[in-house]
C-alpha cells in the first residue's frame, strides 16, 4: 500500500527579503479549529484586529482592515480603488516595487508619470514635486516606504506635504516598514497605506493591512465608474468588515487568527520597542558587514535597518554563497532583483528573524564561505564590530 506524502520542511533561518520567521504563538494560533467566517466569536477577532492595526499603524481612520491575499492585495486595492480611468497619477519610483505600483495604475485606466531616482537611494523629492507640477490636476501620489529590492527607507513627511499642497491623495506602500520600522499614518499625512503580514509582522503570507484616510475614502465613494477590481473593491469589503457584515468572500480564517496573534505580539512588546529592537540589529549587522571588507548598497542615511542590501565582492560567485549559506547553515538570504540582479545580496532582520543571534551567525557563516571564495573577508572584525552594536 502507497503512503501519501507528507512535508516535513527543513528548519531555516529566514534572513531574505520575506517572509521572515514566524512566532510560535502565531503558528499556534493557525492549528486553532475552523469557526464560520459570520460566528460572532470571529467577527470579534476581526474587529480586535482592525483595532490592533490601527494601533500598530498609528492611525485613527475607520477604514482600517486586513485584504485576503499577500502584500500585493494591499496594493491593488489602494490602486485599484483610487484611481479611474483618464486621472493622473506620479509614481516616484526607486526600485522594483515602486514600478509595480506604477503599472497598476495604468491598469486601472491612470495616466501615469514615473518619476526615476537610481536604486539605493530614496524617491526623489523635487522630481515628484516638478512632474505634479507639470501633469497638473494630479489624483494621486505612490511611494514605497522601505524598498525592499534596495535596501533605502523614503522620508514620507515631505511627500504628504506636497500632496497636501497639490490636492492630490499620498498613496505609500510599508510591505517592509510596518512592525520594524516606524510607520506614524495620521502624523505623517498620508491617505492610502498597505502593508503584507509575512515581513516585520512575522506571521505567514496571506493578509494585507489597509488603511485609508477619511478624503482617501471620500474619493473612493465619490467613483464615477465601479472599482476594476471586484474581489478587491473595497466598498464591498466594507460592508463585509462593518458592522452590516454583508457576505462579501469566505476569510481566510486561520490567517485572520494568525494577523490577531501576530499583531497582539506587536503590542505586548510595544511598538517602539519593536522599532528599537530592528533599528539596533541591523545596525549592527551593517557595521559588521562593513568591518568584514563589504560595502553596503543603499545610501549612507537612507538605510533601512530591517532590510540591508550588500554588493557582491568582484569574483565571487553569488548563488554558490547563498546555497552555502543555506545548504550548511539553514540561512537564507535574498538574492538581488531586477536591477541589481547579480549585485547584491539582501539580508532581512525582520519580525522574529530580528534577534542577535541571527546577527552573529550569519556574519560568522557568511565571512567563512566568503574567504573559501577568495574573498580576504575580516571574520573576527565583523563579529566584534556587531557584538559592540549589540552590547
Ligand atoms: N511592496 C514591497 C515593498 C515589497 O517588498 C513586496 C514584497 O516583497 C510587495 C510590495 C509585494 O508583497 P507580496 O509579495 O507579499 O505580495
Amino acid at each position: 500500500m502507497s503512503l501519501t506524502p507528507t512535508f516535513n520542511p527543513p528548519t531555516r533561518i529566514l534572513m531574505g527579503p520575506g517572509p521572515s520567521g514566524a512566532h510560535p504563538r502565531v503558528l499556534k494560533a493557525m492549528t486553532a479549529p475552523i469557526l464560520g467566517h459570520l460566528d460572532p466569536e470571529f467577527l470579534k477577532i476581526m474587529d480586535e484586529c482592525n483595532d490592533m492595526l490601527r494601533e500598530v499603524m498609528g492611525t485613527s481612520n475607520r477604514i482600517t482592515l486586513a485584504t485576503p491575499g499577500t502584500g500585493t492585495s494591499g496594493m491593488e486595492a489602494a490602486v485599484m480603488n483610487l484611481v479611474q480611468p483618464g486621472e493622473k497619477v506620479v509614481i516616484g519610483i526607486c526600485g522594483y516595487f515602486g514600478e509595480r505600483i506604477a503599472v497598476m495604475a495604468e491598469r486601472a485606466g491612470g495616466i501615469v508619470t514615473r518619476v526615476q531616482a537610481p536604486w539605493g537611494s530614496p524617491t526623489d523629492l523635487a522630481g515628484v514635486e516638478a512632474a505634479v507640477k507639470a501633469a497638473g490636476n494630479v489624483k494621486l501620489i505612490g511611494i514605497v516606504h522601505a524598498e525592499t529590492s534596495t535596501g533605502a527607507q523614503t522620508p514620507v513627511e515631505p511627500f504628504a506635504k506636497l500632496a497636501k499642497d497639490s490636492g492630490a491623495l499620498l498613496l505609500v506602500d510599508c510591505v517592509t516598514s510596518l512592525g520594524g520600522v516606524p510607520v506614524t499614518v495620521d502624523a505623517w499625512g498620508a491617505d492610502a497605506v498597505y502593508s503584507g503580514t509575512q515581513k516585520c509582522l512575522s506571521a505567514p503570507p496571506g493578509m494585507a493591512p489597509l488603511t485609508m484616510s477619511p478624503s482617501a475614502w471620500d474619493a473612493v465613494k465619490a467613483r464615477e465608474v465601479p472599482c476594476n477590481s471586484w474581489y478587491l473593491d473595497l466598498s464591498l469589503l466594507e460592508a463585509y468588515w462593518d458592522e452590516r457584515r454583508a457576505y462579501h468572500h469566505t476569510a481566510p480564517i486561520s490567517m485572520v487568527y494568525a494577523l490577531h496573534e501576530a499583531l497582539a505580539l506587536v503590542l505586548d512588546e510595544g511598538i517602539e520597542a519593536r522599532w528599537a529592537r530592528h533599528e539596533k540589529n541591523g545596525r549592527a549587522l551593517q557595521s559588521g558587514l562593513e568591518a568584514m571588507g563589504l560595502v553596503l548598497h543603499a545610501d549612507a542615511g537612507y538605510r533601512l535597518p530591517v532590510l540591508t542590501t550588500v554588493r557582491i565582492p568582484d569574483g565571487v560567485n553569488d548563488g554558490e554563497v547563498r546555497g552555502a549559506l543555506l545548504n550548511r547553515h539553514g540561512i537564507e538570504v535574498g538574492g538581488g532583483l531586477g536591477d541589481l540582479r547579480g549585485k547584491v545580496w539582501r539580508i532581512g532582520l525582520m519580525g522574529e528573524s530580528s534577534n542577535a543571534g541571527n546577527v552573529l551567525l550569519s556574519l560568522r557563516s557568511l565571512g567563512n564561505i566568503l574567504r573559501e571564495q577568495g574573498f580576504k573577508a575580516d571574520v573576527r572584525g565583523a563579529v566584534d564590530a556587531a557584538a559592540a552594536g549589540l552590547a
